[in-house]
């Protein structure tokens, strides 16, 4: 049985409107241990005949045998197989991969040697047998063709493959390394089916043992040459045992994995400039799409429940069953209930965020009586009139912002001049930033904000009577007021009158109008010496004690405030708490179960849908640029694929090879996120532009990109396995 066999085989190319006949009706067969040289005039069909021979090209007519067996009804996967475990191609022009070492090129064909030090050790062994072992670290085109060749030829060995296939191998070389190649293919082919194509036999006479003329593609003449065939020992079939056989599958998958990691980075730092560019892109891509992450993320609140009260942990919201005033008394006997750690009377305050511009970006502001943490600088406050102020960074050095020791007020009318004594700042600007007071200074705010903005207030300085409507502002020293009309007066009888409106009584039920009731403050009080850097100037503002408008708020909500909070440890027992109110038929609602209306919510999802929609319109754009941007650097490593591909390096490893190439630039691009996130939320002005993201959002990125790099990945792969293995390698398809 012939080692390999041709019984009338043919090939036609149809080419556009031009059919013309490759080889027709050849009738061949050899053995291992034959050198044999093939030649003939230039287009008679030489090349056409290796290219069947080692399966690169298909014939229409005729059968192929290898070691007997039939091959016209092969597959493409049935060829790659057996290019991988028959044959080894060396070319007129090299088909070295240009972008890698030496050492790379031969290791390549050497993956079935799993481990890394053996191979390493039998690649520059074959480099020193072919004289290449000084120039193991050169790249491929860097070489000159002779060295090609030798690479060629130690990778050809490498593979230790049956046949070794040399189209015009010498036809770009001097004569002297001509006679160096094939002195080398010669010593190396004993026991191998060595077939040359060449157009110089008298070049080859020494070697060869049987020559073949072509003509006009068919054999001419098949005769013994003047070199003594090597005797080859019988063996079994040649089918080397790939050593995939008798692996499960998942040391197989596994093994494939490892392979394309191994020559996806090769490929990686075979091109270096490509690498970078790809890097370099990925880094803009990465910034851009947590950019627009940052900036959709803040609209993915609009799917969290949105609380209708402001959201305290541990806060239960209170009305009486009849929706009537709950009493001092009555507020202290439930402050007293077990489990309730503290509480507000009047808790309007909590609901009422101070709506503060600070970077332009508006920043609520909320008031709460318990300290988040402890201020970065200052201290938590301990007088009435001492607060700390708990801020996103980008409120850190901006205008707007108070230093500790000034003098912030907390009702936007220049009324509550609040000093602050501790300032805290987070990173995260998503937390809400709030305003912490002491109980009292918390109630004397909640007074003075219920206050209307006009009084109706009558001073009475020795004898005189002064009444007229004007606002009213905090003076923080007890038994003074200051007012700028009368500051000559030592002290007054100061009268302030109010009028509450009563609404109906029965919550949710308006069955009584609302009725009007008038409350009031008489005290005598001193005038304050003037107040540096306040209240002067402002004519209609009275400034009064903190206990006056304790007083006057306290009469008014005594009569009108139907609804007071208690806070527990946490949310959890504050919906106990709330529960076990209700059975008792109070109104009670934990402030986790208090949401928006509907159509708000509705309203925003929308708004939420369409930012994510730009979210991936982003992603898709970044995807389309980069492919782009990198289609032509990654068209010029199409050559190498196909020479890896005739090398029979199975085609999964080289996809995933490629998915590995484009994958690698996301590690720098990842780290310049992470770098740029810590950046954009640790200094102020850029924290004020990015939304604080939370760890799920970096997951959303890193999917993101890998999404952009597997993008590319596919239509690399796709433009690359789109043309056989021949057109490439001939390089019709290249530039
Ligand atoms: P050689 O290698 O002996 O110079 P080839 O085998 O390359 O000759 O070519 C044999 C014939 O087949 C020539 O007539 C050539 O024009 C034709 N041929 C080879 N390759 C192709 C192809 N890809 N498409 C069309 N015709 C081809
Ligand atoms: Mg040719």
């Amino acid at each position: 049985m012939p080692f390999i066999q041709l019984q009338k085989v043919g090939k036609i190319y149809v080419s556009d409107n031009n059919i013309s006949v490759g080889i027709r009706g050849i009738d061949l067969s050899f053995e291992k241990g034959e050198f044999v040289a093939v030649t003939g005039e230039s287009g008679s069909g030489k090349s056409t005949l290796l290219n069947v021979i080692s399966g690169m090209d298909t014939y229409e007519e005729g059968e192929l045998l290898i070691e007997g067996e039939p091959t016209s009804h092969f597959v493409q996967s049935d060829w790659e197989e057996y290019r991988k475990n028959y044959i080894s191609f060396i070319f007129q022009d090299y088909n070295i991969v240009d972008s890698f070492t030496v050492l790379e090129n031969v290791e390549l064909a050497l993956m079935h040697v799993r481990d890394h030090a053996e191979r390493r050790r039998r690649a520059v062994e074959l480099l020193d047998r072919v004289g290449m072992k000084p120039f193991l670290k050169k790249r491929g085109s860097k070489l000159s063709g002779g060295q090609k060749q030798r690479t060629v030829i130690a990778r050809a060995l490498a593979k230790d493959s049956p046949v070794i296939l040399a189209d015009e191998p010498t036809g770009n070389l001097d004569s002297k390394t001509s006679a160096e190649i094939l002195d080398l293919l010669k010593e190396v082919s004993n026991g191998k089916l060595v077939i040359v194509v060449t157009h110089d036999f008298g070049q080859i006479e020494p070697y060869a043992t049987r020559h073949i003329r072509i003509h006009d593609g068919a054999v001419e003449y098949d005769v013994q040459a003047s070199a003594a065939a090597e005797p080859v020992p019988e063996t079994a079939p040649q089918v080397r045992k790939t050593e995939e056989e008798g692996q499960t599958a998942w040391s197989r998958l596994g093994r494939t994995l490892q392979d394309s990691m191994r020559l996806g980075w090769v490929r990686f730092k075979a091109k270096p400039k490509l690498s970078f560019f790809l890097c370099l892109l990925m880094i803009v891509a990465a910034i851009g799409v947590f950019a627009v992450t940052s900036f959709s993320a803040s609209s993915l609140s609009a799917f969290d429940p949105v609380p209708f009260f402001t959201h305290q942990e541990g806060r239960v919201i209170l009305t009486k069953p009849d929706g009537s005033v709950i009493t001092k008394e009555e507020y202290e006997a439930l402050a007293k209930r077990p489990g309730v750690l503290s509480g507000l009377r009047f808790d309007t305050l909590l609901d009422r965020p101070l709506g503060w511009y600070v970077r332009g970006r508006s920043l609520d502001l909320h008031y709460t009586t318990t300290p988040p943490r402890k201020p970065d600088t200052g201290r938590l406050p301990e007088k009435d009139n001492e607060i700390a102020l708990f801020l996103p960074l980008y409120a850190k050095g901006a205008e707007e912002c108070p230093g500790i020791g000034d003098t912030f007020d907390l009702l936007n009318g220049d009324t509550a001049p609040y000093t602050v004594v501790g300032l805290g700042f987070d990173p995260d600007n998503t937390k809400p930033a709030c305003v912490c007071m002491t109980g009292r200074g918390f109630e004397i705010l909640s007074c003075l904000e219920v206050l209307p903005y006009s009084l109706n207030v009558t001073l009475t300085t020795s004898g005189d009577s002064v009444t007229q409507n004007c606002s009213v502002g905090l003076l923080w020293s007890d038994g003074q007021f200051w007012m700028k009309k009368i500051k000559d007066a030592e002290s007054a009888s100061v009268k302030l009158e109010m009028t509450v409106r009563i609404e109906s009584l029965q919550t949710g039920r308006k069955t009584d109008p609302a009725s009007f009731e008038t409350v009031s403050v008489e005290r005598t009080l001193t005038c304050a010496p003037a107040v540096p850097g306040r209240a002067v100037g402002y004519g209609e503002t009275l400034y009064v004690d903190p206990q006056c408008v304790l007083d006057l708020g306290h009469a008014a909500m005594d009569i009108s405030y139907r609804q007071t909070s208690l806070f527990y440890a946490n949310d959890r027992e504050a919906e106990k708490a709330a529960r076990s109110f209700r059975s008792e038929g109070y109104h009670a609602l934990a402030s986790t179960e208090t949401r928006a209306n509907d159509d708000i919510l509705s309203l925003s999802v929308f708004g939420a849908i369409g930012l994510f929609l730009l979210w991936l319109f982003t992603v898709a754009f970044l995807t389309l640029f980069i492919s782009l941007a990198t289609t032509r650097a990654i068209m010029s490593t199409q050559g190498d694929l196909s020479i890896l591909r005739s090398m029979g390096i199975p085609v999964p490893v080289i996809r995933t090879s490629v998915f590995i190439q484009t994958l690698l630039p996301l590690i720098p691009a990842y780290l310049s996120v992470l770098l740029f996130a810590c950046f954009a939320f640790l200094f102020p002005p850029t924290n004020a532009q990015f939304t604080y993201l939370r760890p799920w959002a970096y997951l959303v990125i890193a999917a993101a990109l890998i999404l952009i790099s597997v993008m590319i990945a596919r239509r690399y792969i796709r433009k690359l396995f789109g043309q056989s293995v021949k057109k490439a390698l001939k390089g019709e398809n290249r530039s």
